[in-house]
């Protein structure tokens, strides 16, 4: 019985072997799509930062970029006509799409969140809703296959230090941390059940690891990003154009009409021939790389065709706290964690002290968190240290902390009516049962104009 058994077995798996048909190829990612370099920004024009660079990328190295926008820029004013909000997003975009298109860069792409004028990069990551702009930057991110993704500085800087643009620099990182992981956002990378027939609910993308992240700021003062990064030079003369990078940067830049500091300006300096503005160089701060890299060196260095195996990052570690301490909370505690949660704690040495610009007039609102990880409630005792024509708005009072908790105060400093510009400095100091438990120190650049903080 068990021969004859066998003997049918033998016969049964022969014939179906003989008929099994030959599967076609395993399909490839759409070529059309890769990117040698995916720019991550906010705002249409904030790819203006870097187009000096891309100029030579593109024209001279022949790299493949793509864009991605986390708004349409419906907010700010319109230096063209009266389109705003909606209206005013609806032609920007059109507006970066022109601008990208000049440099023949397509694929371009929107998050859909909305401009959100401001300091705080939780507040864009709210309004932009974080976890679906994520998603999407994930997806685009494996769509694109970035070899190098270039975004900005995730940072609280004195500077413009838009909200939004932190935002997108968050969201490039943690895509860039995500998009290799096959746990994350699964229904992007499991195959379509039949790709030619309809209703298929899952997208057929690959997991992908870019290879290096950089970032750039829009800090009033860039001495502490000297030397963290490349730097590129825009007043060389491109080959094939016949022009210096930065002429070509004004041209990409003069499509942002509706945008008087930026489409406006690069306008006027090419009807009148003075690109004073426009000779800077790009410069760029190295993130992390999961190639060979030297921290200076060319943003594509070290970086060979193929994919990179996934580089899992240590995610959050919560540090042990012991007895009283303070904080700085709000973005400045989640920038203290996200940094180290990314594997870019680097970052957390480019400024020794906290810093805010805020125009004279303006109130300073600073997130304190008290922590008591004693085993009894504890009561601690805040008062700030400020320079002359400064007030305390909000914050200075004895706070019951509970054993073991954490009591979240926003304090508020209204700063001098008029002031020249110029940094100052200012303290909010802890203090329980007579003794100093900590202190925070944060300067502030009183410059007029810039975002509300
Ligand atoms: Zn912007």
């Amino acid at each position: 019985m068990r021969v004859f058994l066998t003997l049918i077995f033998c016969l049964y798996t022969t014939l179906a072997a003989a008929e099994l048909p030959k599967a076609p190829p395993a399909l490839r990612p759409d070529e059309r799509f890769k990117a040698d370099i995916l720019i991550v920004v906010a705002h249409p024009d904030d790819e203006t930062m870097v187009t000096g660079y891309l100029a030579k990328a593109i024209y001279e190295e022949h790299r493949r970029v793509a864009v991605i926008f986390g708004t349409r820029g419906d907010g700010g004013g319109n230096a063209m006509g009266n389109e705003q909000a909606a209206a005013l997003g609806a032609e920007r975009e059109i507006e970066a799409r022109r601008a990208l298109a000049s440099f023949g860069v397509m694929n371009v792409w929107f998050l859909g969140g909305p401009d959100t004028p401001g300091q705080d990069v939780l507040r864009s990551l709210e309004t932009w809703n974080h976890g679906a702009a994520l998603a999407q930057a994930v997806r685009l991110v494996r769509l694109t296959r970035p070899e190098v993704i270039l975004t900005w500085l995730p940072l609280y800087v004195a500077g413009e230090n838009h909200g939004d643009h932190q935002a997108a620099g968050v969201i490039a990182t943690e895509a860039f941390d995500l998009a290799g992981d096959v746990t994350a956002f699964p229904e992007q990378i499991a195959p379509p059940r039949d790709r030619l027939s309809i209703s298929n609910l899952t997208e057929g993308l690959h997991p992908w690891q870019p290879k290096k992240l950089y970032y750039f700021s829009d800090a009033s003062h860039t001495d502490f990003l000297e030397g963290k990064g490349p730097r590129y030079e825009t007043t060389g003369v491109s080959p094939s154009r016949g022009v210096p990078y930065y002429r070509l940067a004004a041209g990409e830049m003069s499509f942002h009409l509706t945008q008087g500091d930026t489409g406006q300006l690069a306008k006027q300096a090419i009807d009148k021939g003075d690109f004073k503005y426009f000779a800077q160089p790009v410069l760029l701060i190295f993130g992390k790389s999961v190639v060979k890299f030297s921290v200076t060196g060319d943003i594509l260095e070290g970086v060979v065709g193929g994919g990179s195996a996934f580089a899992p990052v240590p995610g959050y570690r919560p540090a042990k706290k012991d007895g009283l301490s303070i904080e700085l909370g709000g973005p400045w505690s989640f920038y203290r964690e996200f940094w180290k949660a990314h594997a870019i704690d680097h970052l957390a040495a480019l400024l020794s002290t906290p810093e805010v610009a805020i125009a004279p007039g303006e109130r300073l609102h600073l997130p304190l968190v008290i922590h008591n990880a004693t085993t009894e409630a504890r009561n601690v005792e805040l008062s700030a240290t400020i320079p002359k024509g400064w007030s305390v708005a909000a914050g200075q009072a004895i706070y019951p902390v509970d054993a073991h908790n954490a009591y979240p105060v926003e304090t508020v400093l209204a700063s001098p009516q008029k002031s020249e510009p110029a940094w100052q400095t200012i303290v909010w100091n802890a203090a329980a049962e007579g003794k100093t438990v900590g202190s925070i120190t944060v300067r502030v650049n009183l410059a007029n104009g810039g975002l509300p903080q």
